[in-house]
């Protein structure tokens, strides 16, 4: 069956890249509607976005939504890995700025408050999109693959010169509370030259050292530390499953990630929708509910969140 969160949860902070704070809530809602967010700062026009892949904008360091009327939501992912992650199919999300809080930089405040609210089951079927034949996307060595597959498994590869994140490699199926377990505390990362770049451009003004891993050469420069030892890998598969949830209902595929982010993402869920022999609308029944990401989640696990 779908599912919504039992009761509203709200989030306050600044948002990565804009610095500008904002108040975001998740509420519940019906089956059949869907993740969709409304911007309640704006005034004169449609506030409502939909969490949907083909709203998505692309843009190299978030992910940002832009609705008909031109109102944009700015790096939604962390937030919709969360829903993914925890398993909840419909949510109305209202936020009064234009980017979502950034938070710890990870998913773990989302998650924690969502699982706290609780899960309520829904009276509707839930569908899902199986992936029939591999689909592949690629710019320049970066690339980004679905292959079929009984269930969500996310399989994500970086190498960095970087010697504090170097080459990591990490496979991990996201049923029975994975993505909290071992993906939701992993926090966005970027490198110490890379920050002068993006603030020149007006970017990662909310940025600090404790909601991103910052490195430079063989040092982690935030205090700390890092959370996991290939922490930078973890945040990608926790970045990819947010990015995957804008299909709009849970894919039953491999995903496989080479150097790829947010836009690489985003050209795959295209290019798999662009050609209708690649995927088909499947009822879940009780087996394939049972490895859907969220599913199998006790609250035990968010013992594992930082
Ligand atoms: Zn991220």
């Amino acid at each position: 069956m779908q599912t919504t969160i039992r009761h509203s949860v709200s989030f306050t902070g600044v948002g990565l890249h804009s610095g500008q704070p904002a108040r975001l809530t998740i509420r519940p809602a019906s089956a059949d509607h869907g993740i969709w967010f409304c911007r309640t700062d704006v005034i004169g026009c449609d506030p409502l976005i939909p969490a949907r892949w083909d709203v998505a904008e692309h843009s190299p360091l978030c992910t940002k939504l832009v609705n008909k009327d031109g109102v944009s939501l700015s790096t939604v992912e962390h937030v919709m890995a969360a829903l993914a992650g925890t398993g909840i199919h419909n949510a109305l999300i209202e936020i009064d700025g234009p980017e979502v809080p950034i938070l710890d930089g990870s998913a773990a405040q989302f998650v924690r408050g969502i699982v706290k609210q609780g899960v309520r089951l829904l009276a509707e079927p839930l569908y899902a999109i199986e992936v029939l034949k591999p689909v592949f996307v690629q710019k320049g060595d970066a690339t980004a693959s679905l292959s079929p597959a009984d269930s969500l498994r996310i399989d994500f590869e970086i190498d960095f010169v970087d010697a504090a994140i170097g080459h990591q490699q990490k496979t991990l199926h996201m049923a029975n509370g994975t993505f909290v377990r071992e993906l939701c505390d992993s926090r966005t990362f970027c490198r110490a030259s890379d920050v002068e770049m993006m603030r020149e451009k007006g970017l990662a003004l909310g940025g600090t050292m404790e909601n991103a891993v910052v490195v430079d050469g063989d040092e982690v420069l935030s205090p700390g530390g890092l959370r996991h030892t290939d922490e930078p890998v973890r945040h990608k598969m926790l970045d990819a499953l947010g990015d995957l949830a804008l299909a709009g209902a849970p894919i039953l595929g491999l995903y496989r990630g080479y150097k790829a982010g947010h836009t690489l993402t985003n050209m795959l869920l295209r290019a798999l929708f662009a050609d209708p022999t690649a995927y088909r609308i499947v009822d879940c029944d009780a087996a394939c509910v049972a490895r859907l990401p969220g599913t199998g989640l006790h609250v035990s696990d968010l013992a594992a969140v930082a």
